[in-house]
């Protein structure tokens, strides 16, 4: 399988950043290695020029988040399929800060990561523990109840990727254990084997993410069971972007 290096902009990044991808390219000298599967994630307003720009390179886009709804009275909302439209492949679904600021229950990540595979793309689930969680033991409890309760029942591994973010790693510059990282990625790969059979769970695509950078990504890409990496704050540098992807 071919480690997926997901680029999450967030709310960053303005309309002449339609040439990230051409930039990347050249960075990365007109060759994204065999080993990986680079997608980008801008924001929704500038999702139509960056995905038509990275798909000239080989590469994916995909938007940070959806409504659950195909349309309606949702003021500022975007459906699964308006990202569609806008050409994106991904839709990335109850991202931690979307879980702590939006509301984005379980429930509600659900529905959202539904209404993209309904959409015919593939829905990026995040999960992951906080601080206070891990430390009281409860990191593992904690996933396996997000996993169970935001996982639609028509996932399959074609159309669902699940992101272990550990809350307390992200834009904070702390990075889970190689240890803690391997463990954690085969308990999800298990409670998905368990959900949706072991055949499934073996294909299933697990991105770690949190402080992901050009230093430790050669490391984290090398755990087991690792199989990308979902990038905040590297992924607004081309130059070190492209050493995560190579890292691949
Ligand atoms: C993220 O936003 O998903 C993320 C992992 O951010 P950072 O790489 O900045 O920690």
């Amino acid at each position: 399988m071919k480690k997926l290096i997901a680029a999450n902009w967030k709310m960053n990044g303005k309309s002449d950043w339609a040439d990230k991808p051409a930039e990347l390219n050249s960075v990365l000298d007109g060759k994204i290695p065999d080993s990986a599967q680079v997608l980008i994630c801008p924001p929704s307003v500038y999702l139509t020029q960056i995905a038509d720009n990275a798909h000239k390179y080989g590469m994916n886009a995909g938007a940070q988040n959806c409504h659950s709804e195909d349309s309606g009275a949702f003021t500022g909302e975007i459906s699964a399929q308006m990202a569609s439209d806008c050409h994106a492949d991904y839709v990335i679904c109850g991202h931690s800060e979307r879980r702590a600021m939006f509301g984005d229950s379980d429930a509600v990540v659900k529905a959202k990561a539904q209404s993209v595979i309904q959409s015919a793309m593939v829905a990026i689930i995040c999960v992951g523990e906080t601080l206070e969680q891990r430390e009281s033991g409860a990191a593992n409890s904690t996933v396996e109840a997000q996993l169970r309760a935001s996982i639609p029942e028509a996932s399959t591994a074609l159309n669902t990727v699940i992101a272990y973010e550990p809350v307390w790693a992200i834009g904070t510059g702390k990075t889970a254990t190689l240890d803690d990282i391997e463990q954690m990625h085969a308990h999800i790969r298990s409670v998905y084997g368990e959900m949706f059979g072991k055949r499934s769970a073996k294909g299933l695509c697990i991105q770690y993410g949190g402080s992901v950078k050009p230093a430790n990504a050669k490391d984290i890409l090398s755990v087991d069971g690792v199989n990308g990496a979902l990038v905040g704050g590297a992924s607004l540098n081309m130059e070190d972007f492209a050493k995560i992807i190579q890292a691949a």
